[in-house]
């Protein structure tokens, strides 16, 4: 099916994301051919209309007060400086501005990252369930994947077993806290614990292994608990932020890369960041994005009301007979599947307008994902269909609300 000499390593890639791929396909399909009082609890994509500041700052950044103001931007100092003080504030470090690198979300801090890092032969380890697109991008910049699982009841990194999934050539270790998709938010315990591990295994190979903390959900914590920088922990860290999250606006594309104060090679690793960042493509955030960081700094979802609903989604969910855990952080509720099936299920779900992401696409089979960015007005229309849907599951299907237009 591929093109002759699509490299392996591309088409290893593609093959790696092929079942989102495939899931998005059906979801378009679900979207475009279903009635209009859907409920998208699929993607993490915002269901209420954005923040009202987020437009304001937008629309009056768009008048040009320079005549530089739409040329080529790199890593601008105003921006940098914005950051600057935000990761003082979070992690009390002072992190010089020239180790802040400003990126088109976190999709392309990591993408960044891993080609100034990953060589033929570089081994990158993540915990299972991941992301559904570490694989894909740690594949697609050359780099061998090498995934750990989690400790199965809690979530929590299995710190001995990434000990063990350490080599000679292992390059960085990518930890994501609050966790897409369990929703676990790890300890300032299991962080030293990680962090005396990586420093041991350092010292045995004769080079830093990095730590790449993809900390997307950082401002999405739940019931008082506090999220911890795993940067704070490991001297050899990169930090991987997205504002996308926080405003709930993931198409406007802007986060960064921020290197860790103490890092070793700390200017080598500044050259190469910023020279992958126009090699991949002037990867930079955008001019207009650039002006707006001021306000956006400021700017937040409500995280309360969002745990109001994840409080409301999970009692919903198991007054019906779901099990299904509270997450601690992040966007996601992942109740267990009814039936095996959970690609299965999702269709049955889909049949009658909830959408959901089958777990098997993040590692997670058995079990469903459903996104707390929906509305509420989504969830509860929702929750009488999943009732239903797990009744009728166990009886033998048959759809009694058709969805699709088509059908
Ligand atoms: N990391 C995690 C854990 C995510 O969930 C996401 C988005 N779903 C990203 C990175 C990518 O973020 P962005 O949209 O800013 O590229």
């Amino acid at each position: 099916m591929f093109p002759q000499r699509t490299p392996i390593h591309v088409q290893n890639a593609h093959k790696s994301i092929v079942p989102i791929y495939e899931f998005l396909a059906k979801y378009e399909r679900w979207i475009t051919n279903g009635r209009d009082d859907y409920c998208d609890l699929a993607v993490g994509n915002p269901q209420t209309m954005p923040l009202e500041g987020f437009v304001k700052t937008l629309r009056e950044a768009t008048t040009p007060r320079n005549t530089l103001w739409y040329a080529y931007k790199t890593n601008e100092p105003s921006s940098r400086e914005i950051v600057r003080a935000s990761l003082k504030h979070l992690t009390g470090l002072d992190y010089p501005p020239e180790n802040i690198f400003l990126t088109n979300g976190a999709t392309g801090a990591l993408l960044v990252t891993m080609n100034a890092l990953i060589g033929p032969h570089d081994e990158v380890i993540f915990n299972n369930p991941p992301w559904f697109f570490y694989e894909g991008m740690i594949l697609n910049s050359g780099g061998t994947p090498v995934s750990v699982d989690t400790d199965p009841h809690s979530f929590d990194l299995d710190i001995e077993a990434i000990r063990k999934a350490i080599t000679d050539n292992t390059r960085f270790v990518i930890v994501n806290s609050p966790n897409n998709p369990t929703g676990k938010v790890y300890s300032p315990d299991t962080l030293v614990k990680l962090s005396n591990v990586l420093d041991d295994a350092s010292k045995q190979i004769g080079r830093s292994i990095y730590l790449v903390s993809d900390e997307a959900y950082r401002t999405i914590v739940y019931d008082g608990a506090l999220f911890h920088s795993p940067t704070k922990f490991y001297k050899n860290s990169i930090m991987i932020y997205t504002y996308g999250k926080t405003l709930l606006t993931p198409g406007q594309r802007v986060g960064y890369i921020a290197l860790s104060p103490y890092m070793d090679d700390l200017e080598g690793l500044r050259a190469i960041v910023y020279s992958n960042q126009i090699l991949s493509g002037w990867a930079m955030t955008s001019a207009l994005m650039q002006h707006c960081l001021p306000q956006l700094e400021h700017l937040s979802l409500d995280v309360n009301a969002l745990q109001r609903r994840r409080d409301r989604f999970v009692s919903g969910l198991r007054e019906c007979g779901y099990e299904v855990r509270v997450p601690e952080g992040a966007f996601y509720l992942i109740p267990k599947s009814p039936i095996e099936d959970d690609v299965r299920f999702c269709e049955i779900l889909a049949n009658e307008g909830v959408f959901c992401l089958p777990g098997s696409v993040v590692r997670m089979p058995g079990y469903l994902r459903a996104s707390l960015t929906a509305s509420d007005e989504m969830i509860k229309r929702a929750l009488p269909i999943f009732a239903a849907a797990r009744e009728r599951s166990k009886t033998g299907y048959k759809c009694i609300r058709p969805f699709s237009r088509e059908s």
